[in-house]
């Protein structure tokens, strides 16, 4: 049996290297149009600075990274964030402010921040702590972020706080982003404790969550890296394959259906270094396929193959991110910072999304006396920042960032990384699209997607979704072997 994988990156990868476990005599062919795999996973070094280009670590309370790290080795390689700075700014008329500690995404755990907290009027307190009375929603239907934040903790807590941190990390739209497919477990809280506060107030009385009451933002504690960078990560998956089973360098260009039920793909190779020099080959078959590939990508590829299943796939819209990433000497920088980034509310018509203090966040990644600051543009907010020209991009970010944070002089070296159409939006509805385009996958056992498109974004997601994959093939091996 043949098995082609499209897409190296986290997800394609992973799902090869369990394949390789579970049908050791299957060949497998992943396949790739950048020279490279990893996807949109990159670690750069230079000049002694270890820059991620895309996704920067990992959640641990999602277990498939660890784990999978752990059986390739990389164990002792995980470090975790700084526990000094595990805290965030949020940008209010230009200035840094320390969220209130606790306020951990969409939910407060500690009053006393929430009361003192100089980014929320007075009103807009009271309105936060009505939290607490309001009648908990008894229905499963599905509603946006920003309604369900209205709805408990009122409209500054939404715009000032919790907009700001979501949409930096999903790079999203909240009006239309789904709370049931994006932040599942607040909708939990509401229901199991009648509210948000109770129920981290009483999470933190069970003492489950004190570690997380001296934070804000993300939930810092739970965050991993891994020392040489992401793409170690993505190296060691290599190394446990074939030499041949990578195909890099390759783009799929049309995906067919024999009569017998086999997959064709159409491949262009561009393996030199300009993009013009592609030349066709001819198409290959293989017993199976896995889509490892972003799902526009998938619906493009299958509309002539697969009609209905491109049809649903194509309903995932995505947006994209630029990151700009600026080296200094620490004695450039004019204040001392005591979170790990910012971010910046769309209220206050900024270019940039959010801020991270590389750096400070994981110390590995500057050399002693250096700072690194990695700025993010685009998103849902801003889609043509995403695309925009490094030339043009830079100084607009470079200006606006000046006004936010006291830096002096001028970077040491810039890197700008731009991920179009990359991040899945969860728009509302997006569980029972899911289930829909489950259901017709299901009844293939020769097709397998896998990608962030589906349960979750996060490189422990993608991970999961590529072993679920390589699962379900690897059944259909043996099944023909019985
Ligand atoms: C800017 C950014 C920051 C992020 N930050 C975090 C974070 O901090 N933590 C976290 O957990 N997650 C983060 N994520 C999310 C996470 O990194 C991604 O969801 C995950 O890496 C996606 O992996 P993937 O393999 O599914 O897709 P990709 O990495 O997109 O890989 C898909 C591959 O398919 C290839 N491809 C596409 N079309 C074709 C074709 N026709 N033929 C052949 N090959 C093709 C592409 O070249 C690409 O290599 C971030 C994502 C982005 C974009």
């Amino acid at each position: 049996m043949n098995i082609a994988i499209l897409g190296a990156g986290i997800s394609g990868l992973s799902a090869a290297y369990r394949l390789a476990q579970l049908a050791p005599d299957t060949t497998i062919r992943v396949f790739d149009r950048r020279n490279r795999y990893g996807g949109v996973l990159e670690t750069l070094n230079r000049d002694g600075f270890q820059i991620e280009q895309s996704a920067d670590n990992f959640i641990t309370t999602i277990p498939w990274g660890v784990k999978l790290c752990k059986e390739l080795g990389l164990g002792e390689e995980l470090v975790q964030t700084n526990p000094s700075v595990r805290r965030t700014y949020v940008v209010r008329h230009g200035r840094l402010y320390l969220l209130p500690d606790g306020f951990l995404m969409m939910a407060p755990t500690k009053l006393l921040p929430m009361a003192t907290t100089p980014i929320l009027s007075p009103f807009g307190k009271l309105r936060a702590g009505l939290e607490l009375f309001i009648p908990a929603r008894k229905d499963d239907l599905d509603e946006s972020m920003a309604h369900f934040v209205r709805r408990r903790l009122g409209r500054e807590v939404f715009e000032r706080l919790v907009e700001p941190l979501v949409s930096g990390v999903y790079a999203a739209d909240m009006e239309k982003l789904s709370v049931l497919a994006t932040l599942p477990r607040f909708r939990e809280m509401e229901r199991d404790h009648g509210s948000l506060i109770r129920a981290m107030q009483k999470q933190l009385a069970a003492n489950r969550a004190a570690h997380l009451a001296e934070q804000s933002g993300a939930r810092y504690s739970m965050f991993v890296t891994l020392r040489n960078g992401l793409s170690s990560l993505c190296d060691a998956l290599a190394a446990k394959l074939q030499p041949e089973t990578l195909q890099t360098g390759r783009e799929i260009t049309k995906i067919g259906k024999t009569a017998e039920g086999q997959w064709t793909l159409e491949t262009k190779s561009s393996n030199s270094q300009t993009t013009s020099a592609i030349s066709p080959v001819k198409p290959e078959i293989f017993d199976a396929i896995i889509l490892a590939v972003p799902v526009h990508e998938s619906s493009r590829l299958l509309k002539d193959s697969v009609q209905e299943l491109a049809g649903k796939l194509a309903k995932v819209e995505h947006e994209g991110t630029a990151i700009a990433t600026f080296a200094f000497n620490s004695n450039q920088i004019k204040q001392t910072f005591h979170g790990m980034g910012f971010v910046v509310p769309k209220t206050e018509q900024s270019p940039i999304l959010a801020g991270s203090f590389s750096s400070l966040k994981y110390e590995h990644r500057a050399p002693k006396g250096k700072f690194l600051i990695r700025i993010f543009a685009g998103g849902s907010r801003a889609p043509e920042l995403a695309e925009l020209p490094e030339e043009q991009l830079i100084p607009l970010l470079l200006t606006e960032m000046r006004k936010i944070l006291k830096i002096n002089g001028e970077p040491l070296f810039i890197t700008i990384s731009h991920w179009s159409r990359t991040m899945p939006q969860y728009h509302i509805g997006h569980r029972e699209l899911v289930q829909e385009i489950e259901s017709l996958t299901t009844s293939d056992p020769t097709l397998a997607l896998a990608g962030n498109a589906f349960h979750g974004v996060g490189i422990p997601n993608c991970i999961q979704s590529g072993f679920l994959a390589a699962e379900k093939l690897a059944k259909l091996r043996t099944e023909q072997t019985e």
